[in-house]
């Protein structure tokens, strides 16, 4: 068991590229104090086409024609914390914001960067917090996360194959599709909790 737990742990370490870092008191979901203002009004057009995908597989995926973000602008800032590479903050008056740390952002993939914003509008528009379960396969030792919603964000590769099911859980919290398209099979996946 031991052995089970510190292989993925190192892992973890290793791959950090993400909107967090596995540690209970670092979250990307931060509450600010009673004297902290949101930054922005608007978002940084560089962001539109994420958010308007966003509420274009909302309307979709929740049969909701009238889903939208609504009032939480997307911008480049200080995440405050060099752990975080995207964070959702919210404000004591109840308005909230995503901010993104334009270094990272500069140098990653597309499907990173989807990932990235679809987390935090997962956070800030969708009030879910975190999951960090994932689906162990003992016999190939694969670690599968069980969801958009894990600290560490989906790798782009992985987000790229399996999009539309990841978005699916992100909306729903339904799991099957997902499940599914990752060639998992209930008699040979455990589930970890981390
Ligand atoms: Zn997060």
């Amino acid at each position: 068991m031991t052995k089970l737990l510190t292989f993925p742990l190192i892992i973890t370490i290793a791959l950090l590229s993400s909107c967090g870092i596995p540690l209970p008191m670092q979250k990307d979901l931060v509450v600010k104090d009673i004297n902290a203002v949101r930054q922005f009004s608007t978002t940084d057009p560089t962001f539109s086409k994420y958010v308007q995908e966003f509420e274009h597989n909302g309307r979709r995926i929740l049969n909701d024609g009238s889903f939208s973000v609504g009032d939480v602008p997307v911008n480049f800032g200080d995440t405050e914390n060099p752990n975080f590479q995207g964070v959702c903050f919210e404000y004591p008056d109840g308005t909230k914001e995503v901010i993104i740390k334009r270094s990272w952002w500069d140098n990653v993939s597309e499907e990173y960067r989807e990932s990235l914003i679809f987390h935090e509008l997962g956070h800030c528009r969708l009030g879910r917090d975190h999951l960090d379960t994932v689906w162990f396969k003992e016999e190939t030792g694969e670690e599968h996360k069980h969801s958009m919603m894990n600290t560490i964000i989906v790798s782009p590769g992985t987000y790229k194959d399996h999009k539309e099911q990841y978005q699916k859980e992100l909306f729903t919290f339904k799991t099957d599709a997902l499940f599914e398209s990752l060639g998992l099979q209930e008699a040979e996946v455990q589930v970890l909790e981390k």
